[in-house]
């Protein structure tokens, strides 16, 4: 399976991680049925443009003239940052993840079997794919290439010869020497560009997934995915492309996922609504939170993200790790088999998650499993086979019930008094204390309090 992945020039927002859950669920599903799984997904550190239409400075660039840094640098650090929110959100490294800048000659070789094949041409700035040639052009988005063109708006570049074809191999030079030609075009040097037939210049967006999918997965691969937002634009010139210079099929299956909304708006910087994982920290929520409120909504269907719909999901983790501690005596992974020797419930998870990936209603199995009169057994062993696909490391708290260490509890009796005297400031920094030993006091209206383990 090939996931089209970040471009690397700002952290990544939830909108985004929403997609990458999606791939994680899809990923562990194969899994979970069986399949042996090869995911590709790519690093795109050069060639993504700030305009749509091939038009403006490179986002990676651009991003770190901002700050001063190289551009290299900054897809680096931002790629490390990636994977690290990857790991926090426990999703599982794609096998492979190739990055744009350290495949050019591959994007370069596919150019020429186009040029070679008709549909690209040579303009002032660069080589561009003739969306006219290729006639199956607009069918993913089911639209046809009238329509497309009256939707596109006025082409910046006139020498292209139609509104909707789109750059393959941009060249520096005319771009510095005429930047009018192109709106918004840089007037300085690139830092990155390389050597090619048609002179220097730097790869198209579109063209490194056509590039790194068939060289990693072959010709047709199975399943695409991708963001809805990919569908008309970028997607379309994957297959265009790809089916172009090879005659053959892209992709056998393509999954997108629906947009993240944040109180019902489209989540952008403008907006100052583009939240990122750390800013979901700084409220302390964990990213495994985020994990499961992902869950309970379709991917094909918009999510509404609110800080009040999170705290739901926090709480429902919360109970679910501590109905998991509570399942004392459980046996290893893998006592139930995956076969078709499973009991009800996971038979009921495992028809929901085949149905297009249905979380909502694998997780309402889950739960009916939970409150079900099974054994702690048989409980425990499902649930690390539904985890397997939910990915909420269950394995870390089930038939591990948490004892308070007796340190904890004389701080949270000192918090006590320190309460009682109306010493806030004492209070607070004992809670901290508390915390930094992983526990979480809450309050009770009897005046008690309780512990959880964080
Ligand atoms: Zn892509």
């Amino acid at each position: 399976m090939y996931t089209c992945g970040p471009t690397v020039y700002n952290p990544v927002t939830l909108g985004n991680w929403r997609a990458f859950l999606f791939d994680d669920v899809l990923h562990r599903t194969l899994k979970f049925f069986g399949y042996d799984v090869t995911q590709v997904m790519n690093i795109t550190d050069v060639g993504h443009l700030v305009g749509d239409a091939d038009e403006g400075e490179d986002k990676v660039e651009r991003e770190a003239a901002k700050r001063g840094m190289n551009a290299l640098d900054l897809a680096r650090s931002l790629e490390a940052e990636f994977l690290q929110g990857m790991e926090r959100l426990n999703i599982e490294k794609p096998e492979v993840m190739p990055r744009a800048t350290e495949h050019i000659a591959e994007q370069i070789a596919l150019v020429q079997e186009l040029e070679k094949k008709g549909f690209a041409y040579r303009t002032s700035d660069g080589m561009y794919f003739d969306t006219a040639k290729f006639s199956a052009y607009g069918a993913l988005s089911g639209q046809k290439l009238e329509d497309k063109e009256a939707g596109a708006r006025v082409a910046a570049n006139l020498e292209k010869r139609n509104p909707t074809d789109f750059a393959l191999w941009k060249l520096s030079e005319p771009l510095r020497a005429r930047p009018e030609l192109v709106e918004g075009s840089p007037k300085k040097k690139r830092q990155m560009e390389w050597d090619s037939p048609w002179g220097v210049g730097f790869p198209g967006w579109h063209i490194e997934c056509s590039a790194m999918s068939v060289k990693y997965l072959g010709q047709p691969f199975d399943i695409h995915t991708g963001g809805v937002d990919h569908i008309a634009v970028h997607h379309e010139n994957e297959i265009a492309q790809s089916e172009a210079a090879s005659g053959k099929p892209l992709a056998n299956f393509w999954l997108h996922n629906e947009f993240l909304l944040v109180d019902g708006r489209r989540m952008g910087k403008s907006e100052g609504n583009a939240f990122t994982l750390d800013d979901l920290a700084a409220k302390g929520f964990d990213p495994l939170d985020y994990r499961y409120f992902t869950l309970g909504t379709h991917y094909r269907t918009k999510l509404n993200f609110t800080w009040e719909g999170l705290e739901g999901a926090r709480s429902a983790l919360k109970k679910l790790r501590a109905i998991a501690r509570g399942l004392v005596g459980a046996p290893l992974a893998g006592a139930l088999g995956t076969g078709q020797e499973q009991g009800q419930p996971l038979q009921q998870f495992a028809a929901a998650i085949e149905d297009d990936l249905n979380t909502p209603q694998a997780l309402a199995a889950m739960w009916e499993m939970l409150k079900s009169d099974a054994s702690a057994e048989e409980k425990s062993a499902s649930l690390l086979e539904m985890d397997a696909v939910f990915g909420l490391r269950l394995s870390e708290v089930i038939g591990k019930p948490s004892e308070v260490p007796a340190e904890v509890v004389a701080l949270g009796e000192e918090r006590q008094i320190a309460r009682q005297n109306k010493d806030w400031k004492r209070s607070d920094e004992l809670r901290e204390a508390i915390k930094q030993n992983g526990w979480l006091i809450e309050d009770q209206s009897d005046g008690g309090f309780e512990l959880n383990m964080l």
